[in-house]
């Protein structure tokens, strides 16, 4: 069966059509500026040459029809018919305190996303409008939804209770979430496939560092506790996310500086971390070449975010009385060689050391720990579309 994968944004979304019977990826590709003048459609296709489409395609549902009919098209396609198309798993933002696994959608679970809006308001209106414009343009496929938050839903009230009165999260459902729930799931059982250990067995923590970051802390297979909390803004520093902040620092800026709750709200989401810090970007790349040539700003801040990653590989270790393997992935984590050599430095004490040269590596799987080690540290690039697809594959058998 070929599963078609879906992750909507507010005005672009990605796609991956994947063979099941070998786990091969047939096609992925890219929609942006969807509602947006100069809306394009990038497909990539193994073998072949990348193919841009540029058209203007003003919601998500004209966005979809594009993308199925490259899937079809004659000469860029790879299948011949949309009934080729067994199911299509949708990736999903907020599923609550309900969903703690994947589910075929249907009314009830549509009104539940409508209803997790609140919590994820940036998130779960594209992911719905995206399941709404697949539904109308395939309205016999099954369809199923996989989320963010799932994989979470195994933390003890320990873990995920803030210490807010406990009405806040009886009446509003305030408690820690958690998100990028499918990568560390994803990596976690890479990690015992390479350790070649049973996941039932291990202590890992997961540092899923992209644009957005997060660690976790999953043990026996399951996640224990994690770094993102209500919303995503809880945590690593990220791109442009400040994460952990004393609370108190929301109402003085409100009081001393007069911002506005929109004003805040973006100075914590869009303009700080290590963007805010650095005054350079909140692409790391750019970040890292910035201290290369001596910005004393970008290396703080690249010391900054370091160092709180690394805080969070303590705490875990804490939480779960040690730990077999520190695991790398997302953007930074699979690529940026120096980030993982900066935060595994100097954790001799805890049995980790990283191995230098193993370590150059990019994009790859690989223990890049020394043989001596006994914590191991694993690079492993995600691949949170595949777990998605066999999440749908599984629900539709
Ligand atoms: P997201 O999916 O959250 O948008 P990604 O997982 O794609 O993010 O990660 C994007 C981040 O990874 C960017 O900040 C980028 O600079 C960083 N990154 C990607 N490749 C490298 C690299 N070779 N070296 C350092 N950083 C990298």
């Amino acid at each position: 069966m070929k599963i078609l994968v879906i992750n909507c944004g507010s005005s672009s979304l990605k796609y991956q059509l994947i063979d099941m019977e070998n786990e091969n990826s047939l096609s992925t590709g890219l929609v942006e500026r969807i509602g947006i003048e100069g809306s394009k459609l990038t497909q990539k296709v193994e073998g072949r040459e990348k193919y841009v489409l540029t058209v203007p395609m003003k919601n998500h549902k004209d966005a979809i029809a594009h993308v199925i009919d490259t899937l079809l098209d004659e000469v860029q396609g790879v299948i011949k018919s949309s009934d080729e198309i067994g199911a299509v798993g949708h990736r999903v933002v907020h599923g609550g305190e309900k969903y703690s696994t994947s589910v075929i959608i249907d009314d009830e679970v549509m009104k539940d996303l409508e209803e997790f809006s609140v919590l994820a308001p940036l998130h779960n209106p594209p992911n719905i409008i995206g399941i709404n414009a697949c539904k109308e343009l395939m309205p016999d496929t099954t369809m199923v939804a996989v989320f963010d938050t799932a994989f979470h839903q195994t933390m003890p009230e320990k873990a995920f209770l803030y210490g807010l009165p406990y009405e806040l999260y009886k009446e509003n459902h305030i408690r820690k979430y958690g998100f990028h729930g499918t990568s560390h799931k994803y990596v976690s059982q890479r990690a015992a496939e390479m350790l070649d250990k049973d996941l039932k067995d291990l202590k890992l923590i997961t540092c899923h560092l992209g644009n957005g970051a997060s660690v976790s802390a999953v043990r026996g297979g399951v996640s224990v506790d994690t770094s993102m909390g209500f919303t995503p803004l809880e945590g690593l520093l990220m791109g442009t996310r400040c994460g952990d902040i004393d609370p108190a620092i929301i109402p003085y800026l409100m009081d001393v500086k007069g911002y506005s709750y929109d004003e805040v709200n973006n100075i914590m989401n869009k303009k700080s971390g290590v963007l805010g810090l650095s005054g350079v970007s909140s692409d790391f790349r750019d970040i890292e070449d910035a201290a290369a040539e001596g910005n004393e700003r970008a290396k703080l801040a690249l010391d900054v975010f370091h160092y709180r990653v690394k805080k969070y590989i303590g705490y875990f270790m804490a939480a779960m009385n040690g730990v077999d393997a520190v695991i790398f992935t997302a953007g930074l984590g699979e690529n940026a060689v120096e980030t993982r050599e900066e935060i595994i430095s100097d954790m001799e004490w805890f049995g980790i050391e990283l191995d230098r040269e193993k370590n150059k590596v990019r994009g790859k799987e690989r223990i890049v720990s020394t043989d001596d080690s006994k914590v191991k540290v694993i690079v492993i690039p995600t691949n949170e579309e595949l777990m998605i697809a066999r999440d749908t594959l599984s629900l539709v058998k």
